[in-house]
């Protein structure tokens, strides 16, 4: 077989019929799609182990987000709690959010025990599968006379810019949108910091509630509210 002679090769592209035709990509089912997601947290299982959110203890299933331990000790409000602060009745004399700028408020647990690791874990370690779980916490308690009716939005208080750059992400920003997805309530991103923040860890609670220390401002109207 004589030698080829390079000078004489040219690339020429194949006529557009020959290219392999690009496969067709099917949504899958819900059914795959939860198979898929589950074959994806065992395999990253495999290679590193699932830990408890808010102790870090080894879990048994890739599926889990806490350990026995700590889902038994969630402090779940479940008693008659103020419509203001949304603390446990007596809250106290005055309301600790008398003045404050909001008339109602609503949460699922105490800030305390488990439920304050958790906020610990997704503020100052990163870890972002809590704003999942927080979600689903808030969106499985939620009352109906919050959310339902028109004119109904999700606004996430926004971190001060230095605090976000320095974090990477805003937690507030990410729990409200997770809410969002799990409720179809919109969300409406329509504030922004003005002036400086407070601390949160340390402040006292006359600190926290001096007023102008923490101040928000709408940039716009959140489009559900002009209606
Ligand atoms: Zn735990
Ligand atoms: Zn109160």
């Amino acid at each position: 077989m004589p030698a080829l002679d390079p000078r004489r090769l040219r690339l020429v592209a194949p006529p557009r019929s020959a290219h392999p035709a690009t496969p067709r990509v099917r949504p899958h089912s819900p059914f795959v799609a939860d198979a898929l997601a589950r074959a994806r947290r065992e395999l990253i299982a495999a290679v590193a182990p699932p830990a408890c959110l808010a102790c870090g203890d080894a879990l048994a299933s890739a599926d889990a987000e806490l350990c026995e331990r700590c889902r038994r000790a969630l402090p779940w409000l479940s008693g008659p709690c103020c419509p203001r602060c949304a603390l446990p009745l007596p809250c106290g004399d005055p309301c600790p959010a008398e003045g404050a700028s909001f008339t109602r408020a609503w949460a699922p647990l105490a800030y305390d025990g488990v439920a304050r690791a958790l906020v610990g874990a997704l503020k100052f370690r990163g870890s972002l599968p809590v704003a999942e779980l927080m979600a689903a916490q808030l969106a499985a308690g939620i009352p109906r006379e919050l959310v339902g009716g028109d004119g109904v939005a999700l606004v996430p208080v926004p971190l001060p810019p230095a605090r976000q750059r320095t974090r990477g992400f805003d937690q507030a920003r990410r729990i409200a949108t997770a809410l969002a997805a799990r409720t179809g309530l919109p969300l409406e991103p329509c504030l922004r910091r003005a002036g400086p923040a407070t601390r949160q860890l340390g402040a006292s609670a006359a600190a926290l509630r001096e007023a102008g220390s923490d101040e928000v401002v709408a940039i716009a109207y959140a489009r559900a509210l002009r209606r």
